[in-house]
C-alpha cells in the first residue's frame, strides 16, 4: 500500500478517490487546475442573479449506490432531497398533457400492470420490447437492439435515455443503456427515485469532502495543473510529476491517481486512448419562484427544454444533446426556453424573469459504442499510476455514479 498518493484533479472522480484513500490511512496531495474543486460537478455564485448557481441541474436516483456512500463518508448523506415516492413527472409541451409514472418500490415491477402507474397510452405487452435491451451486444446501438418507438418509447425511455446518456437515444450505446436498466431492475423500483442537492452541488459533494481530506492532514493545492509525468521504462513506474511550480520527484512508496479529463490524461500519458467525441448541455436559470406543489424534477418532451428543476427563488432548465443549439444567441434561445419553463410551471410568458445561461459544449464523452470502445480501464501499464474520471470504462455514462465508482476504482486498485 503507499504512503503517498498524489491525486490529480478535484472533480469527483478525484475527490472520491482521494476520501477512499484517506479513509485508509494514505496520505493524500490532491492538485487541481482549476482555482476551486468540483470540476463539472459544483456550485458558483453568479452576479447576474445575485445567487448561488450550479454547474448545471444534476440529478442522482436513490439507486447510486456508490454516490450516497461518498455523501454518507464525507458526512452529506442529508444533503439531498426528493420526492418521497419512486415517481417521475412528465409534460408534453406540444400536446399540453403531464402525467408521472409512479414505479413500484419493489423488483417486481408491479407499476407495469397499474394502469395509473404506467405510462399513459401504454399496454402491457409493450414493456416486453425493452427485453432484447438486457441482453445487448458491444458495439450495437439501441435502436439495432430493441424497437424504439410506440409510446413507451416516446413518453418514458427516450425522455430518461436522454438526459442519462445526453444523446439521441436510438445511436446510444445499447452495452450502456442496458447496464442501466440491468442495475435498476436489480434495485427494483426505489433505483429511479430522483435525488437533487438541496443547498447546491459544492455543498453536497464537494466542500464536506475538502474539509474532510483538510482536517486529515491531505494538503491541497488549487491553481495546480499538471503539465507534464515522467516514467521509468525498466521499472513501470511514473517517477516524477511537473507543475509550474517545479518537480515533485516520487518515492518508492508514493502512487498517483490521475482524475483529469480524457483529453488532458491523453496528453499525459503516453499512448493512453480516450473517448474523442463529447456531447453539450446547455442549462438556463430563471430568476423565479416555483409555484408551490410543482411536482419536481420534471421531464419534459416535445420542447426545447428537456428537464425542469426548481431550487427556491430559481426554476432551472436543461437542454441535453444541446450541440445544434448552441449557434443561437442566448438570448434567443431564453424566451425560448422560458416558453416551455413557464407551460410547465403554469406561469405567464410575459415578462420574461431575468435569466442566466451556461453552456458546456463538451459536457460528457459522446455515450455511442464507438467512443464507449475507447474507454480506458483504471489500470495502466504503470505500477503506480491509476486513471479515474466518468470517461474510463465504468459501465455507466458519463455521470455522478460512475465518476464516483471510478474514484473508489482507482484508489482500490493502488490500495492492493
Ligand atoms: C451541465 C452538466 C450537467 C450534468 N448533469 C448530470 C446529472 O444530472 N447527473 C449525473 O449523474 N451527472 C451529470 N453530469 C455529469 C457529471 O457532472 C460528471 O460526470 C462528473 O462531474 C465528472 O467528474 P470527474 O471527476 O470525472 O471529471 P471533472 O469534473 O471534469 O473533474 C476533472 C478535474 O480535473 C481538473 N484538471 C484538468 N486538467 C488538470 C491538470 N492537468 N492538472 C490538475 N487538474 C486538472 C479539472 O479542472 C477538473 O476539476 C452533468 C455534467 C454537466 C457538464
Amino acid at each position: 500500500m503507499p504512503r503517498l498518493v498524489h491525486v490529480i484533479g478535484a472533480g469527483l472522480a478525484g475527490l472520491a478517490a482521494a476520501v477512499r484513500l484517506q479513509r485508509r490511512g494514505v496520505q493524500i496531495a490532491l492538485h487541481e487546475a482549476a482555482g476551486q474543486a468540483g470540476g463539472r460537478c459544483r456550485s458558483y455564485y453568479d452576479r447576474t442573479l445575485a445567487a448561488t448557481l450550479d454547474s448545471g441541474n444534476h440529478v442522482v436516483l436513490a439507486g447510486h449506490g456508490e454516490t450516497l456512500d461518498y455523501a454518507r463518508a464525507i458526512g452529506a448523506a442529508d444533503a439531498f432531497t426528493g420526492p418521497d415516492e419512486p415517481a417521475f413527472a412528465f409534460m408534453d409541451l406540444a400536446a399540453r398533457s403531464r402525467w408521472s409514472v409512479r414505479f413500484s418500490r419493489s423488483r417486481l415491477p408491479l407499476w407495469i400492470a397499474d394502469a395509473n402507474a404506467r405510462v399513459p397510452g401504454t399496454r402491457l405487452p409493450d414493456y416486453l420490447t425493452v427485453l432484447p435491451l438486457l441482453f445487448a451486444r458491444p458495439g450495437r446501438t439501441v435502436a439495432q437492439t430493441m424497437p424504439c418507438a410506440g409510446p413507451l418509447w416516446e413518453r418514458l425511455l427516450r425522455p430518461l435515455y436522454l438526459c442519462a446518456l445526453n444523446i439521441e437515444p436510438r445511436d446510444a450505446s445499447a452495452e450502456l443503456a442496458s447496464a442501466m436498466l440491468r442495475e435498476a431492475l436489480s434495485i427494483g423500483g426505489e433505483a429511479f427515485r430522483p435525488l437533487t442537492a438541496r443547498n447546491g452541488l459544492s455543498s453536497a459533494f464537494i466542500d464536506p469532502a475538502l474539509r474532510m481530506l483538510q482536517h486529515g492532514g491531505a494538503a491541497i493545492r488549487l491553481d495546480s495543473p499538471l503539465q507534464g509525468i515522467a516514467f521509468d521504462d525498466a521499472s513501470r513506474r511514473a517517477i516524477a510529476l511537473d507543475f509550474d511550480s517545479g518537480r515533485v520527484l516520487l518515492g518508492a512508496d508514493e502512487a498517483v491517481v490521475l482524475a483529469v479529463p480524457g483529453a488532458a490524461a491523453s496528453a499525459l500519458v503516453p499512448q493512453l486512448q480516450a473517448p474523442l467525441e463529447h456531447t453539450a448541455i446547455i442549462t438556463l436559470h430563471f430568476a423565479v419562484d416555483p409555484p408551490p406543489g410543482l411536482a419536481m424534477p420534471m421531464v419534459l418532451i416535445n420542447g426545447t427544454a428537456g428537464w425542469l428543476n426548481a431550487a427556491p427563488g430559481r426554476l432551472s432548465a436543461t437542454i441535453h444533446d444541446a450541440g445544434t443549439l448552441l449557434r443561437l444567441a442566448p438570448d434567443e434561445l431564453a424566451p425560448r426556453v422560458w416558453a416551455d419553463v413557464a407551460a410547465a410551471a403554469s406561469l405567464p410568458v410575459e415578462p420574461l424573469p431575468a435569466w442566466q445561461i451556461a453552456s458546456d459544449a463538451q459536457a460528457v464523452f459522446a455515450a455511442t459504442p464507438q467512443e464507449e470502445l475507447r474507454r480506458p480501464s483504471a489500470r495502466t501499464r504503470w505500477n503506480n499510476l491509476t486513471l479515474a474520471g466518468d470517461w474510463t470504462a465504468t459501465g455507466l455514462p458519463a455521470s455522478i455514479e460512475g465518476a464516483i465508482r471510478s474514484g473508489r476504482k482507482a484508489a482500490d486498485l493502488l490500495l492492493s
